[in-house]
């Protein structure tokens, strides 16, 4: 699997990071994990094609992790330079149908394309690993929103994980128990925590209680982003700890 971070910023607008979002390519196929504010152009500078895109997973709906889903679609059947006709398959945690539903009655008339969209509704707890191509997606429930989950891709090399949204979780850890590689959000320092959000502290408990080989930090929120932001989480994991820039790829 290649893995790139495409957006690792959050909710404050910032030129260095793009809002939320993760591009897998695995099988031969794309899949998107959330698509906040400025994800399309970051593909682009990234050096994806948005429009290759073959599944969008949503790890909950807050607009840093969903708004750019509206151009991504709308481009695909306005700007783009060849029909589409495979389908997209989109999913998202419940009620993902009524969120998807909402959107679609605002913005419908041109998202919607000729191509089949497939809308697929998860349960918090995955009832059982879904084959995809060239790997296998599971997912669990996140400490955020009531719908957030974390998804975890299985392939040949390992597995990697990506939290979205969460504080410390359980489930969360359970689902990243031995993964290769562990996408994180890192959003506050430890001195000034949110609820809803992990710390540097938070983050080094769950990639240690999982065992996950590394961990990339994503979703950093300003005061936590500096230099020392390695050394705070290296103070409660062994692991190799990596700092998440827009653009930033890695294989699994
Ligand atoms: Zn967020
Ligand atoms: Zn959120």
């Amino acid at each position: 699997m290649e893995i790139t971070v495409v957006g690792s910023g959050t909710v404050v607008p910032r030129l260095q990071r793009r809002q939320s979002c993760v591009v897998v390519r695995a099988g031969g196929e794309t899949l998107i994990f959330d698509l906040g504010a400025g994800a399309v152009r970051g593909m682009l500078r990234a050096g994806l094609d948005p429009f290759a895109a073959d599944r969008i997973f949503f790890t909950h709906f807050h607009p840093d992790h969903t708004v750019d889903v509206v151009p991504l679609l709308f481009g695909m059947n306005y700007g783009a330079d060849e029909v589409r006709s495979r389908p997209l398959h989109v999913a998202g945690p419940e009620p993902f149908a009524r969120f998807w539903g909402s959107v679609m009655d605002v913005w419908g008339e041109w998202m919607a394309g000729d191509y089949p969209t497939l809308v697929s509704e998860l349960p918090h707890e995955c009832p059982a690993p879904v084959d995809l191509a060239g790997c296998r997606l599971s997912w669990a429930p996140a400490e955020h929103r009531p719908e957030s989950i974390a998804y975890r891709l299985d392939a040949d090399g390992g597995a990697f994980v990506y939290t979205g949204d969460t504080e410390y979780s359980e489930s969360v850890v359970g689902l990243a128990r031995g993964a290769h590689t562990l996408l994180i959000e890192c959003s506050f320092p430890d001195d000034t925590p949110v609820p809803g959000h992990l710390t540097p502290s938070g983050v080094a408990r769950m990639a240690t209680e999982s065992g996950a080989g590394r961990v990339v930090l994503t979703h950093l929120y300003p005061a936590v982003d500096n230099d020392l932001l390695v050394s705070e989480v290296g103070k409660g994991y062994d692991g190799e700890v990596v700092v998440a820039e827009d653009g930033l790829r890695f294989a699994v």
